[in-house]
């Protein structure tokens, strides 16, 4: 009795779908570092979740406490950035463009933080 071997073209195949299995999780996991949701916390306390992918030219006005305008924060094509702030360094506003995860804006003047966090299952659920 002769044992079966495997041939040429069964193993291209099992490669193939290896293969294509590992871009699969590679570019998801691709998809995921570029962001997913972003999170604004004033005076360490969340403030705005948004999501970057699907809100897009959304313009975001942080208020302080008093309801006083401090920083607007712009989502557009899957990056966040402060259009304008009250503070008097603008260094959120010459922020350059964020849009991966753990990247942030910070505006210390008036304790603002920006950040673009995972899109985890858990939120997905919550929302
Ligand atoms: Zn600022």
């Amino acid at each position: 009795m002769k044992r079966r071997k495997f041939s040429v073209v069964d193993i291209v195949i099992v490669l193939v779908v290896l293969i294509t299995a590992f871009s699969a999780l590679i570019f998801i996991n691709v998809m995921r570092t570029d962001g997913d949701k972003i999170e604004v916390k004033v005076k360490g306390e969340t403030f705005y979740i948004g999501d970057l992918q699907t809100e897009n030219k959304k313009e975001v006005k942080i208020t302080d406490s008093n309801g006083k305008t401090t920083n607007i924060l712009v989502i557009e094509n899957s990056t966040a950035y402060v259009k304008w702030a009250n503070c008097k360094d603008q260094k959120c506003v010459n922020h350059y463009r964020i849009s991966k995860v753990d990247e942030s804006i910070v505006c210390l003047p008036n304790e603002v933080e920006i950040r673009i966090v995972k899109n985890t299952g858990a939120e997905d659920a919550a929302w």
